[in-house]
């Protein structure tokens, strides 16, 4: 769908993907005006098909929209091209443990070398077939914190799910698969002692009561919505959930004591992932046993089993298709 400050949003269309012309100086290339989304449409147990949360990814999307001073795409206009697109790729949904991956993204298209907001944008969504995340089952990740760089600073656009803000990031992701992790902790700017969140993915601590802390939404981090969904989950399961702020040292110590007896990372993609060991320049540690605890796995399989319709849906997380 295109936007330009004269004609609104207009001239939409479904194509097959292929190369996009684009002009050497169109805006973004130059000044990264780009933010996007990311979200499953499932196949569900009695065989329909669902979009989990659209609403909440359309939400997301106009605060991006709105922080990158971007043209507002209106909610329904967002859940709509995805209803229109899933259901001409319907056959491309797996079953079993995959899905059908949605990439909404919108990016300043006008011609012209200047910093200012452009005036005219395209947004697109496309859609890609994913298998299982985990083969052959989920497996803790290491993580490794970044002590040089952070992702998002305050009053920066850390809330925001921008391309910027990844491309930011990629250093410390290097850094953290040259030291043998798979993902890396990003610190808060300010004092870089509290823990934010992955390259892409919210974090979780589970401590030896049954409680759980993740960071606070302080407008550096990602709102991410599997840690939203996770959150009112596990309230429902009768834990306690604080949000609240996390420091590194402290969970380097929660860990040795065993305070802390799990942690986990959630986004979309793998939805939930335990973290087993910690690599850090003022110390190794290891969480639990270094495997699966037991919360992450019911947290799991509870949010896994309503994205595919195998259990009730009591906060109408499920939006049908068919
Ligand atoms: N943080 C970052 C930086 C991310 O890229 C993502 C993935 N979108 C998340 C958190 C998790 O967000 P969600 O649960 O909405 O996928």
């Amino acid at each position: 769908i295109r936007f330009s400050d004269e004609k609104g949003w207009h001239d939409a269309q479904i194509t097959a993907r292929g190369p996009l012309p684009i002009d050497p100086a169109s805006s973004v290339l130059h000044y990264a005006q780009e933010i996007f989304e990311g979200l499953k449409a499932y196949r569900l147990a009695d065989g329909g098909t669902a979009l989990f949360r659209p609403d909440a990814n359309a939400r997301r999307f106009r605060d991006s929209a709105q922080r990158l001073a971007m043209p507002e795409l209106p909610e329904a206009l967002f859940v709509e091209s995805i209803e229109r697109l899933v259901a001409a790729d319907a056959d491309w949904i797996p079953g079993g443990e995959g899905a059908l991956y949605l990439r909404p993204f919108m990016f300043a298209s006008e011609v012209f070398l200047g910093v200012k907001p452009a005036a005219e944008y395209l947004y697109m969504v496309i859609a890609s077939s994913v298998g299982a995340y985990w083969k052959g089952g989920m497996r803790p990740i290491s993580v490794w914190v970044s002590r040089e760089h952070t992702r998002a600073a305050p009053g920066g656009t850390g809330a925001a799910k921008c391309g910027g803000n990844y491309a930011a990031s990629l250093i410390a992701q290097k850094a953290a698969i040259a030291q043998g992790c798979d993902q890396v902790v990003f610190l808060d700017a300010a004092e870089r002692r509290w823990i934010e969140e992955l390259g892409g993915m919210n974090l979780f601590f589970v401590m030896d009561d049954g409680s759980l802390v993740t960071p606070p939404l302080t407008g550096t981090i990602l709102p991410g919505i599997t840690r939203d969904s996770l959150i009112a989950l596990a309230r429902n399961q009768g834990l306690t959930v604080r949000e609240e702020p996390y420091a590194i040292d402290q969970w380097r110590e929660d860990a040795r004591s065993g305070r802390l007896v799990e942690a986990f990372a959630c986004g979309t993609a793998a939805v939930v992932t335990p973290v087993g060991r910690v690599a850090d320049t003022a110390g190794d540690f290891t969480i639990g046993t270094g495997g699966t605890g037991q919360t992450t796995q019911r947290l799991h399989q509870a949010l896994n089993a309503i994205q595919r319709g195998q259990a009730p849906d009591p906060h109408g997380w499920l939006h049908r298709l068919t």
